[in-house]
């Protein structure tokens, strides 16, 4: 039987929570992630540990059929492939940061100043783009010291929490691009593989849709029932089953996480009571 042959980060930020995602689709593997090649258990497919910045080339290449990775390595890398899901985990910016003192106003005010970065076609086309002249400095690594040290005006590093610019003196100006973990597969996968790479795409849908939703199970006066389904909104309709004391309901449905507390607090207010709430493992819309 055929396989689908994945790249996945050996290790560093996106490895964990990639293994994660897969694990919860049900899949497992069974060599320690220091080997570079694993088989999964359970679902037609192998796991090939690699660098991130290799994944795009790999998958180009048909080494792998898919990978997860950045967007920003993506991007940087300049190969074309199909983006089949963004994954939303790995969340981070590209930001211009300037050492303290320097008067930042958009990004007119880095013409004729040297940039540092790792992500120098990433950082082109935003110049280019803004009609900004401005010569990159390419590092690989530790863009943040490049101002102090004197090779560079100001940098476009990774961001997520800002730290690390702090403790270098610099200060986040401008955020030029936004990044997240993205599955990438190759353009001209074989029928049998895409198919696999499609049920798997469709179980990764299940995963992160139940992520942000809670499901909810409460008792209601049934005259209040339609008050209710406005409140929880959102799917079809809920769950409705009678209880043996009439005029009671027992109500269920998903709800949004963002708007649990209010939907919560609403129902509480409408007099539900025995509220229960569970994350969701898996779920379809
Ligand atoms: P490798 O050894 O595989 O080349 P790396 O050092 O290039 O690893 P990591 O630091 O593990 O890469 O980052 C992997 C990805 O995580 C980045 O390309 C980016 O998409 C994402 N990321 C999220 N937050 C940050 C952050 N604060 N700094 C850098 N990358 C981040
Ligand atoms: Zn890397």
């Amino acid at each position: 039987m055929d396989t689908i042959s994945i790249a996945i980060q050996k290790s560093g930020r996106l490895s964990e929570k990639s293994l994660e995602l897969i694990r919860s689709c049900g899949i497992d593997f069974y060599a320690d992630s220091r080997v570079l090649k694993a088989s999964a258990s359970g679902f037609p497919m192998d796991f090939l540990f690699v660098r991130d910045d290799d994944i795009p080339q790999y998958v180009a290449d048909g080494v792998a059929d898919a990978g997860i990775v950045g967007r920003n390595e993506y991007d940087e890398s300049g190969i074309e492939l199909e983006v089949v899901r963004d994954l939303k985990f790995a969340s981070c910016r590209l930001s211009i940061a300037v050492p303290r003192g320097f008067s930042y106003d958009g990004l007119k005010s880095l013409e004729g100043k040297r940039i540092a970065t790792s992500y120098p076609r990433i950082l082109s086309r935003i110049l280019r783009e803004n009609g900004v002249n401005a010569e990159p400095v390419v590092v690989s690594g530790s863009v943040e010291i490049t101002v102090e040290v004197g090779i560079a005006d100001a940098i476009a590093d990774l961001v997520s929490t800002g730290t690390t610019l702090k403790m270098n003196g610099l200060e986040e100006a401008e955020c030029i691009y936004r990044s997240s973990a993205v599955m990438i597969a190759r353009r001209d996968m074989p029928q049998e593989k895409r198919e696999i790479l499609d049920r798997l795409l469709e179980r990764i849908d299940a995963v992160m849709l139940a992520r942000h939703k809670k499901y909810i199970l409460f008792n209601l006066p049934s005259d209040k029932l339609d008050e209710a389904a406005a409140i929880i909104g959102g799917m079809k309709s809920p769950t409705v089953t009678p209880l043996m004391d009439r005029g009671w309901v027992s109500v269920q449905s998903a709800v949004d996480e963002g708007r649990f507390w209010a939907v919560f607090e609403n129902l509480r207010a409408l007099g539900a009571e025995g509220i229960l709430v569970m994350n969701i493992e898996k779920m379809t819309e």
